[in-house]
């Protein structure tokens, strides 16, 4: 029997949310932002999920979010780290067993089990892999004084979500390496694994839909999105 067991990251400050609730824990039609995908969670393939949460929150959470609604595939909640990718080594290291993990960030309210399937499928035959989508927009690179310097042929360009998601063995190696070798500056799992065991990710489509929570209006969007698919 496989085992599919997800990391969910809320131990972020959300410092662009002008707010002193950190944007996991602010609430969409009642509910915090954080029970949408661990909801989605909870009732899909996934066999367990480990919470990590921000210092002193650990209460807070079991309480008001895993107890209150229910979530019993929460095993473990743990403190993050300063950095994202300290939040999700705390996560791996909480992990006993797992054939994959998915690493999914909570401030991602708009999960769907289309999602989570297309990357169980993917997951399967390359080991790595992460959720996104083509960009809509033309981008730019540019240099510090903000001249551009390239413009990407725009159908090769994608915008990576989560869950990103891997064989343990692998994301735990690459992890691993990160943090011994003192590798700063990764923004999501997928680099980790680039930079340390280059290996190839190959990207499954995600949603538009599939925002992170960032600034306040990105809060009536997450709205939108999820009324109508809560009972
Ligand atoms: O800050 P950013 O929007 O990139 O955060 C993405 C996700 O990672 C959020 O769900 C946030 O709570 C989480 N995070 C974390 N630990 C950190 C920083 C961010 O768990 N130190």
């Amino acid at each position: 029997m496989e085992r599919h067991v997800a990391i969910v990251l809320a131990g972020g400050k959300g410092s662009r949310m002008q707010s002193e609730i950190p944007k996991q824990y602010m609430k969409i039609m009642d509910k915090p932002v954080l029970y949408y995908s661990l909801k989605c969670l909870e009732e899909s393939f996934i066999d367990e999920i480990i919470l990590v949460v921000g210092e002193k929150q650990e209460d807070y959470c079991q309480k008001e979010i895993v107890d209150q609604y229910h979530l019993k595939k929460v095993k473990k909640i743990v403190m993050g780290g300063a950095e994202r990718y300290h939040s999700v080594y705390a996560g791996l290291n909480a992990i006993e067993k797992a054939d994959y993990v998915y690493i999914h960030d909570g401030a991602r309210p708009v999960l769907t089990m289309d999602i989570l399937e297309r990357a169980k499928q993917e997951v399967r035959k390359s080991q790595a892999c992460a959720v996104g989508m083509p960009v809509k927009d033309t981008i730019k690179i540019v240099d510090v004084q903000q001249v551009v310097i390239d413009t990407p042929e725009r159908a090769k360009v994608w915008q990576v979500q989560t869950p990103q998601v891997f064989a343990f063995p692998l994301i735990k190696e690459a992890y691993d390496q990160v943090i011994q070798n003192q590798i700063a500056n990764v923004t999501d799992d997928a680099m980790v694994v680039e930079c340390t065991l280059q290996k190839k990710i190959t990207l499954v489509e995600g949603s538009y839909k599939n925002i992170k929570i960032t600034t306040p209006e990105d809060l009536d969007i997450a709205t939108l999105y999820l009324s109508g698919s809560e009972s």
